[in-house]
């Protein structure tokens, strides 16, 4: 080395960016008011803390975020603008590319913040409750615009989000789309999240955007009983068909007393308590199950019991509990009484619910999913006294008037999928799908919109062209710098 360049100054080596670990907090609504009524228990970030909050993020190169994201929202982008204080521009990256951002500003289960590297050294940046200041302090009453049209019709049964998404994502492309809907109102299993978290006008607020999108509703048709399924094809003209019929079959515990009065199924009492039905809740109520459906009732069933005790009861430990913690703590927050390792042998009474009998377990080895699996005590039988039972241990499809010749997979929780790539069913031009959540059900969606786009952009002897910006302007759907592969966490 020669003298002048031992003397020369070496550039100092960037320091790694400085991770602030403390999130600016989300207030809540106290305990002893939010149980009384249904009244929204999160609040929004106020302008100042939303851009405080949104600061916190060092804009990473390789967007973890955004790889964790089922269908690769760009929230690094928004949480930029939130951060620049353009809240319009979030608004709009947040649209773009998420047609149901304003129910999952409120009920993602924000696997993007799972992700995220801040919560290697403290709390995540709250990325969906940014997306929410987005929506809530920019311009969000933006209209989505249909390109140049295909001339080819596509039928979609089922009006959840997954059946929603591709509704969103084939009009984008210039598909002409009807939606299907055995119910009078849309969102599917959204309908039965208690109003506390979301309500039914976030649903509409949402669709409210596809007003100029060519896509019919038909609410009240339950395909397969209304009109048998084969009709859509054979008689009506669609050139392809998507199934996102999902999950809104209540599924029973199997044991004596299910029928008894006082007996109630999770998805039956929400989605009634959310349609201002009237409903029969006593003051001594145990609900059974360990998932986020079980959470969802035992606080609904709080706020209906007015003054009553809810017991949760579940029949392996609190770390095997399916719920995610958002919720579990919300209803330990609530006073909600957690009784592990118990499982239901029968309901007890005579003209009504009197009492649950279960018998204690313990866990034994982990089953196929890493769960241990629980295994009965014996002599350990007990009654827990209640006067209301609601069930809430899963859901299942109805597939009345769905033949065999689709060849359809049951998921473990229960939707049906179709077997082939983008979810093609053994019946060319007919693909199902759905998701174990919101956004995982759209992520589905945008997977098999683009085998649909695909398989009809073939029949037009076409190929098929990535989603075109829903805002007419010239941007098509790209990933965002950095990305590299999608993360399921
Ligand atoms: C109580 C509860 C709380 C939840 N909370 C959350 C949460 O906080 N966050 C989250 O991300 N997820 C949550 N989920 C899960 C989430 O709602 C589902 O994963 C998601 O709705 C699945 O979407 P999908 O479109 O696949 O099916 P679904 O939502 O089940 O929609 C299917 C639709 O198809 C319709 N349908 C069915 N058969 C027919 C037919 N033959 N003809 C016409 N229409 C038909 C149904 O009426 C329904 O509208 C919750 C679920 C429940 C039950
Ligand atoms: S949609 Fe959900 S997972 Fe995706 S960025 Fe938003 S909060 Fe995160
Ligand atoms: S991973 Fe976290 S810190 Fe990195 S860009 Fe995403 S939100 Fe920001």
């Amino acid at each position: 080395m020669t003298a002048e360049a031992a003397a020369a100054p070496v550039a100092p080596k960037s320091a790694p960016p400085k991770l602030n670990p403390v999130r600016v907090p989300i207030a809540e609504e106290p305990v002893d008011a939010r149980t009384k009524d249904f009244r929204e228990v999160l609040h929004a970030y106020s302008k100042e803390d939303a851009v405080l909050e949104a600061k916190r993020c060092i804009q990473c190169r390789r967007p973890w975020c955004v790889e964790a994201c089922p269908i690769t929202q760009d929230c690094r982008e928004y949480i930029r603008l939130v951060a620049d204080g353009d809240f319009d521009g979030a608004a709009r990256v947040t649209l773009r590319e998420n047609p149901l951002a304003t129910c999952l500003c409120k009920v993602c289960y924000h696997y993007c913040e799972d992700a995220c590297v801040v919560k290697k050294k403290g709390v995540p940046i709250a990325i969906r409750h940014l997306k929410r200041a987005s929506l809530d302090y920019g311009d969000d009453d933006l209209a989505y615009v249909a390109s140049k049209p295909k001339n080819q019709r596509v039928a979609v049964v089922g009006a959840g989000p997954a059946g929603l998404m591709m509704a969103w994502e084939l009009a984008v492309r210039g598909y002409s789309v009807t939606v299907f809907e055995q119910e009078h109102r849309y969102g599917g299993l959204m309908q039965t999240i208690p109003a506390y978290r979301m309500t039914d006008a976030d649903v509409e607020t949402d669709r409210k955007r596809f007003r100029d999108l060519d896509v019919k509703f038909v609410d009240g048709a339950k395909v397969g009983r209304d009109f048998p399924f084969d009709k859509l094809v054979k008689e009506d003209g669609y050139q392809a068909v998507f199934l996102s019929i999902g999950t809104p079959s209540h599924r029973g515990l199997g044991v004596p007393g299910e029928q008894l009065p006082g007996v109630l199924p999770a998805l039956d009492f929400l989605k009634d308590v959310n349609q201002g039905k009237p409903v029969k809740v006593g003051k001594e109520v145990v609900v059974i199950g360990g998932g986020d459906v079980a959470m969802d009732s035992v606080r609904t069933a709080l706020r209906e019991s007015h003054g009553g005790r809810v017991t949760l009861v579940y029949r392996r430990s609190r770390q095997e509990m399916p719920a995610d913690p958002e919720e579990v703590h919300g209803a330990e927050h609530e006073g909600i009484r957690f009784l592990f390792l118990k499982a239901p042998l029968r309901i007890s009474g005579e003209q009504k619910v009197e009492g649950l009998v279960v018998q204690g377990m313990e866990l034994g080895p982990p089953d196929a999913g890493g769960r241990r699996t629980p295994v009965p005590v014996p002599g350990s039988e007990e009654t827990i006294a209640c006067d209301t039972v609601i069930i809430a241990v899963g859901q299942k499809a109805d597939l009345t008037g769905f033949g065999g010749e689709l060849d359809l997979k049951l998921t473990s929780q229960g939707w049906p999928e179709g077997k082939g790539k983008g979810f093609e069913t053994a019946v060319p031009g007919i693909f199902a799908a759905g998701g174990r959540s919101v956004v995982y059900a759209m992520g589905a969606a945008m997977e098999a919109a683009d085998a649909i786009d695909a398989y009809l952009s073939a029949k037009r002897g076409e190929t098929p062209a990535p989603r075109p910006d829903p805002f007419g302007g010239g941007e098509s759907f790209h990933k965002p710098a950095g990305y590299t592969a999608p993360i399921r966490v």
